[in-house]
């Protein structure tokens, strides 16, 4: 756990674990080039960190995002014991501020018996995001990858249907600006934190891999809904983030789960915050 005060913010990391995946779901990136920007050898698995973000501020408990449950993997779904341990109990959440539906987002919302694991925690997840997964007629020519996806988020979120807030960009919450970054999903959504002259991005999944994708902006994920608008969404957030100096705080990024971005030349980094 690492925490940032942002103005009357505060916000802390908090993991859901670790995510077991291999080099394949990069697309875009020779093998050899992966493995040497990783350094993981080729045919070795990958670890990714899962983090959800809690967010302080006048006794108000708001999350991003809702962690993976208990279907994905074992090493997953650690995201409600981690925030007893600091305090915050699943059932204390006021709000859930969802940047996507992907499971490792959202699966957590539900516990082995399909019961709301924040039992008072309103939804908020941006419309476009809502109209692709959870209100569509879903269609033959659908995808398997996002038939199954929508089957298992329509499920996740019933518990909550009453208190869902379909979301659009602006300021969702006072100091809190949602902005829609598609690409990975439909409606892919940042959270801009200001308060007090300071600022903090949450960005989702702009970025999974960052070894790879901050050298390689263009490496594409196999989960990308859109691979080429995700891409081109991610060069846009970084190249803003580098020019601000902004500090973010990504799904994926490793401890301490919050960097500031920084470019030079063609090369993005992020230096730990
Ligand atoms: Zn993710």
């Amino acid at each position: 756990m690492s925490t940032k005060t942002v103005g009357e913010f505060t916000v802390t990391a908090v993991s859901d674990g670790v995510l077991y995946t291999t080099h394949d779901v990069v697309l875009g990136v020779d093998k050899d080039d992966s493995a040497r920007l990783t350094g993981v050898p080729y045919g070795q698995q990958l670890v990714l960190d899962v983090n959800s973000f809690l967010i302080r501020r006048d006794g108000k408990l708001i999350l991003s995002d809702a962690g993976s449950g208990h279907t994905m993997q074992p090493t997953l779904g650690k995201l409600p014991q981690n925030l007893r341990a600091i305090g915050a109990d699943p059932s204390a959440i006021d709000i859930i501020m969802l940047t996507h539906l992907h499971g490792d987002h959202s699966l957590g919302l539900v516990d082995p018996q399909g019961r709301a694991v924040f039992p008072k925690a309103e939804l908020f997840i941006h419309e476009v995001e809502a109209a692709f997964w959870l209100d569509r007629t879903l269609q033959p020519d659908d995808s398997e990858r996002v038939t199954r996806n929508s089957k298992a988020q329509r499920a996740v979120t019933a518990p909550y249907r009453d208190r869902i807030r379909r979301i659009r960009d602006g300021e969702v919450l006072p100091g809190i600006t949602a902005m829609l970054r598609p690409g990975h999903t439909p409606g892919h959504t940042n959270w801009l934190i200001e308060s007090g002259g300071e600022r903090l991005l949450i960005w989702g999944d702009i970025v999974h891999l960052a070894a790879v994708q901050l050298a390689r902006p263009e490496a594409r994920l196999i989960y990308d809904v859109d691979t080429d608008l995700a891409a081109a969404t991610r060069a846009k957030v970084l190249d803003w983030a580098a020019r601000e100096r902004l500090t973010v705080a990504g799904a994926h990024i490793g401890f301490p789960g919050f960097g500031t971005v920084t470019r030079s030349g063609g090369n993005f980094a992020i230096e730990p915050a």
